[in-house]
């Protein structure tokens, strides 16, 4: 079941809004087994978006978009992508048999995030410049030609992503007291927090966690307070300096009693690796700015040990392997036998 079944009655459908269903959603929240340990946390998870059907949250969003797009008629779905966007639009378009139009930045894209797209049957046009500029190419387009844009200004793209926010609640019983998450074009940070207090409108939750938000250091804009010309992070899925969803990301950090912070892209990375190696989560870099974050506060005294804290895992690690391998030792190549073999390995 995907999420507009699951969530229908929370969500903007009718019953002339077209079924579009890839099974997205319902991701599991793992519990942490090892990380939580070493940093004293009893009640540590993660929400694994990585397991959604084209490998990131984005399908959440973008199955109420592309709903919403059809019954309105349009026949062309478009969007700017740093690529996961584009990966899961693509898909659905695929699947609803309409055309799909992606414009991504040119040498910013990581490759298996651009192989879906091309897979998937879009168009794929790769502008010159950073995100911030793809985004408003599209924008501008999309005011005077007949295409439907998918990005997650697209508010119904945000109705979509909160249902994560439902599924945190149903899975532990009401909401966590802190949620950390990645902060790009700001869409999630935003979604979640709407998804988080409706739940508690319809009695479902009886509180509200605080929402903390990572940005990249090169790629900081919110924390800094002013739009970044050039960001830079190798952390591409939040490799945005102008995020279309500033207001709402405050917001949340705001009326939450939250935080949004900056993390290095060295912390990012080897948070990463010990995702992967002491947990077996292989997320993205993006994904692991959160956790590297969650350190820090935890190092600094700022989360209380017995507190509930869910990290989200927001894209799957075989997204962008190239960022990651650069950071772990090479397979070992020889000849031989198993003695040999056994000998190199220390057995
Ligand atoms: C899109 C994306 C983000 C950033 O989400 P925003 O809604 O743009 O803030 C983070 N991580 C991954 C894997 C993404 O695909």
């Amino acid at each position: 079941m995907g999420v507009i079944a699951r969530y229908r009655e929370h969500l903007p459908v009718g019953p002339s809004t077209p079924e579009v269903d890839l099974n997205e959603g319902s991701t599991p929240l793992v519990p942490s087994r090892n990380i939580g340990r070493a940093l004293g946390l009893k009640h540590l998870y993660f929400k694994y978006e990585g397991l959604n059907p084209t490998g990131s949250f984005k399908d959440r969003g973008m199955v109420v978009a592309v709903a919403k797009a059809l019954e309105a008629g349009s026949k062309v779905l478009m969007c700017a992508s740093t690529g996961n966007t584009s990966a899961s639009m693509a898909a659905y378009a695929a699947r609803m048999g309409v055309r799909a139009i992606v414009v991504v930045p040119s040498g910013e894209i990581a490759l298996n995030k651009l192989s879906q797209a091309l897979m998937y049957g879009a168009k794929v046009v790769t502008l010159r410049g950073n995100f911030d500029s793809a985004l408003e190419t599209v924008r501008d387009l999309a005011n005077r030609y007949p295409v439907a844009l998918m990005n997650s200004i697209n508010p119904n793209r945000i109705e979509g992503q909160k249902t994560a926010a439902f599924e945190v609640v149903d899975a532990l019983g009401d909401a966590p007291d802190y949620l950390l998450l990645p902060v790009g074009n700001a869409g999630n940070i935003t979604a979640y927090w709407k998804g988080f207090r409706e739940y508690q409108s319809a009695g479902k939750a009886t509180r509200l966690p605080r929402m903390i938000g990572a940005q990249a250091e090169g790629a900081a804009p919110i924390v800094s307070g002013h739009a970044i010309p050039n960001p830079t992070t190798v952390a591409s899925a939040i490799r945005i300096g102008n995020p279309a969803s500033w207001e709402g990301a405050t917001t949340a950090r705001d009326d939450s009693g939250g935080m949004i912070a900056a993390v290095s892209d060295t912390e990012i990375l080897s948070a990463q690796i010990r995702l992967a190696s002491s947990e077996g989560l292989f997320a993205e870099p993006a994904s692991a700015a959160p956790l590297a974050l969650l350190f820090r506060l935890v190092r600094d005294g700022k989360i209380e040990k017995d507190a509930t804290a869910v990290v989200v895992l927001t894209g799957s690690g075989l997204k962008d392997p190239d960022a990651a391998l650069k950071n772990v030792e090479p397979p070992i190549e020889l000849d031989g036998d198993a003695r040999t073999l056994a000998k190199v390995l220390k057995l």
